[in-house]
């Protein structure tokens, strides 16, 4: 912001309270970095298409356009001291034009690497992890050569774009891949990326569990990992994260370790989550990046010693980061447009350790993301106190070992 009290809030290159922040995306997860921020004195300007959006209603100016419009873009960047972003798929010219004409610690070369699959997978292999074994696919001569060098059962995904399941298909034979094939193409092409590899073939991976570890790396090369969470799934969305994850104390180790060296490797400034398989025989195989807050990290807010937020805007801001320790067992569990209107009856009766955080968006629409609880206690008591609640379907609520 270009006033006189920019020397004020730039010391030894850290980014003061009573600066503003810029957040490209208004969504849940720029909502919930603009609440950890505001408690801290900063000020918060959202760009998003959708008037009084999540992040916008809690920032104390919204500019309405879309995510690609550059006059936009550029009155962000001249409000505002430091911008982030709270999603990945950041226009190509919209970041080239905000590193240009504000200060993005984040930079764009890490969403470059995060909005391609087989350039992510590069990048994590580069840094010593493993992944699961794949074949970079053009076409459907590609698809039958993967198909015969990795085994059936793989995983067909688009390379850019794909979010919550989509653009993605389990092969499980030669038959499969005929059927599929229409459709696969069609969603290759819509892709909207420069990049030759439209498609990637997976290995699929008997995992155990599903592990991932957020990471925070800041603008002096601090790092610090959270917790463990150990991650299910429904129907391709996230439904529960369970906190302490239920592994070793050795993997939980190396899988934080793993999740460091990737943000070390890639020279991360903010957070990076690294969502990873484990294996029966206790192998990691890291699945996927992405360089900003996540969904597995919500349970941080109220049961961790920093929010993933709050150490968000640490690492950009130039700030110490904060020892990121559990406080409690917790279960976080995801609200979708579907469970609305139950959770809204329930809460005339819901016990005070269940915390509710909703986003404040104006559509219930079923499987939109809308808000999720975090229910401090064991496993047990979380379950327990969740099943009381009748809003989600009892067999939803049964997790094995
Ligand atoms: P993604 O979009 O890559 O995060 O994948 C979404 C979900 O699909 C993951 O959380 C897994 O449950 C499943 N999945 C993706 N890739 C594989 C794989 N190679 N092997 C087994 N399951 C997979």
């Amino acid at each position: 912001m270009s006033n006189a009290f920019v020397s004020h809030k730039q010391v030894h290159n850290v980014i003061l309270p009573g600066s503003t922040i810029g957040i490209l995306g208004g969504g849940q997860l720029g909502r919930m970095v603009a609440i950890a921020g505001r408690r801290m004195g900063y000020r918060f300007v959202t760009l998003d298409p959708t008037p009084d959006s999540p992040a916008g209603q809690v920032s104390d100016r919204q500019i309405v356009a879309a995510y690609s419009d550059l006059d936009a873009a550029r009155e962000l960047a001249a409000c505002s001291d430091v911008i982030t972003y709270e999603f990945e798929n950041v226009d190509a010219r919209v970041a080239a034009l905000l590193e240009q004409e504000s200060y993005v610690p984040q930079g764009s070369r890490l969403l470059r690497t995060t909005q391609h699959r087989v350039r992510e997978k590069q990048a994590v292999q580069a840094s010593g992890a493993e992944v699961a074994p794949y074949v970079p696919v053009r076409s459907r001569c590609d698809f039958d050569a993967a198909i015969r060098a990795l085994n059936c059962p793989c995983v067909l995904k688009t390379s850019s774009g794909g979010y919550d399941g989509k653009g993605q298909w389990l092969v499980h034979n030669a038959e499969d891949a005929e059927k599929i094939w229409p459709e696969v193409e069609k969603a290759a092409a819509s892709q909207d990326n420069d990049a030759d590899e439209p498609l990637i073939a997976e290995q699929f991976v008997p995992f155990s569990k599903e592990l991932s570890v957020i990471v925070a790396r800041s603008a002096r090369g601090e790092v610090q990992s959270f917790p463990v969470a150990e991650n299910i799934h429904r129907d391709h969305i996230l439904h529960m994260s369970i906190l302490p994850a239920r592994i070793s104390e050795s993997t939980a180790r190396s899988a934080q370790r793993l999740a460091e060296r990737i943000a070390e490797g890639l020279k991360v400034v903010g957070l990076l989550a690294v969502e990873m398989f484990l294996t029966e025989d206790g192998r990691l195989y890291v699945n996927e990046l992405a360089p900003r807050p996540h969904n597995s990290g919500h349970y941080t807010d109220d049961a961790c010693t920093v929010s993933q937020f709050e150490q968000h805007l640490r690492a950009v801001c130039n700030l110490p980061l904060a020892r990121a320790e559990l406080t409690t067992p917790v279960l976080m569990i995801n609200v979708l447009g579907e469970h609305m209107a139950p959770l809204l009856q329930a809460m005339t009766h819901m016990d005070a350790r269940i915390k509710v955080h909703l986003y404040g968006k104006h559509e219930a629409r079923s499987k939109r993301k809308m808000g999720h609880l975090n229910v401090l206690g064991s496993l047990e008591e979380a379950l327990a106190a969740v099943r009381e609640l009748s809003v989600w379907p009892p067999e939803s609520l049964s997790v094995s070992e």
